[in-house]
């Protein structure tokens, strides 16, 4: 049986994208309680983070970058591991949702949800894997937040559930290339997480006492559920994992 220090972060530092808040922010404080150290990066300010990353006893670094734009996530990628030092984790966290009906959704709308749920995540995790594999002495793990809509369809998220496919297949096909050079690539599937991203939903009574009546747990998860599994993969325990695909969602998908 591993000692505790297989659950550690000690030492490690891990970018994680959309850290001001919701599911990002619950990573962060995971993370910083587990003893690593947090480069969070988003287009918003994160003081709040920064905040409670502190009072964990966390370091916690703030990066602005619109991760739209995958070109200049790539850039900032780099530009953070030549200025402050090598990373050991990447989180991409970050994701927009657009509800339309299928027959009324915009290609503007596709291409937001596609370029920041998607594509970069691809190329952000490029970036990392090119500098954990220019060096053999480097381990490096990589988590994409996925979602229950990864498995399922919904209805009036046209986009944003092609999106959470591609996200297990990209961890998947990324997990399959580098499992035997030093990476680990995994997923976490939330599922009805208390966030910005669910106020709506929240607010309307009668879906969000559906919504409830269908998680066996009997609960919304908090974003400090995702952060704890995110530690997981993270850190040592979980060395052997490679393109695993983790629900943490009160029982939603085993329903
Ligand atoms: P929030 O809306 O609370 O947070 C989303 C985060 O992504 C924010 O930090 C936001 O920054 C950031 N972000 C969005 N677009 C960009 C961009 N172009 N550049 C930089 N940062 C960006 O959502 P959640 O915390 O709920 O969601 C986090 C992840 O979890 C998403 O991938 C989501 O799909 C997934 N998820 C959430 C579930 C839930 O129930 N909440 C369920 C399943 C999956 P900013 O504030 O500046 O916009």
């Amino acid at each position: 049986m591993s000692d505790l220090s297989a659950f550690s972060l000690a030492g490690k530092r891990i970018l994680v994208t959309g850290a001001n808040t919701g599911i990002g922010q619950g990573i962060a404080l995971s993370i910083a309680r587990a003893g690593g150290a947090v480069v969070g990066v988003g287009r918003s300010a994160m003081d709040e983070t920064a905040e409670k990353t502190a009072a964990a006893g966390g370091d916690f670094e703030a990066v602005l970058c619109d991760l739209a734009d995958h070109a200049a996530a790539q850039a900032m990628l780099d530009r953070i591991w030549d200025e402050t030092g090598p990373l050991d984790g990447l989180v991409n966290n970050a994701g927009i949702i657009r509800r339309a009906d299928a027959v009324d959704l915009t290609q503007a709308d596709w291409d937001d949800v596609m370029d920041t749920n998607l594509k970069t995540i691809f190329f952000l995790s490029q970036s990392f894997a090119r500098r954990v594999l220019a060096n053999p002495e480097r381990r490096g793990k990589i988590v994409n937040i996925a979602s229950v809509l990864s498995f399922q369809g919904g209805i009036r998220v046209a986009s944003y559930t092609a999106s959470k496919h591609g996200v297990l297949g990209i961890t998947r096909l990324l997990a399959c290339e580098w499992a035997s050079k030093g990476i680990n690539v995994n997923s976490i599937a939330p599922g009805y997480i208390e966030t910005n991203n669910t106020q709506a939903l929240r607010a309307d009574p009668d879906r969000s006492a559906a919504i409830l009546a269908r998680i066996p747990a009997g609960r919304w998860g908090g974003p400090e559920d995702i952060g704890d599994a995110a530690v997981f993969l993270l850190a040592p325990a979980s060395n052997y994992m490679h393109g695993a695909v983790v629900p943490v969602d009160g029982g939603w998908l085993a329903r």
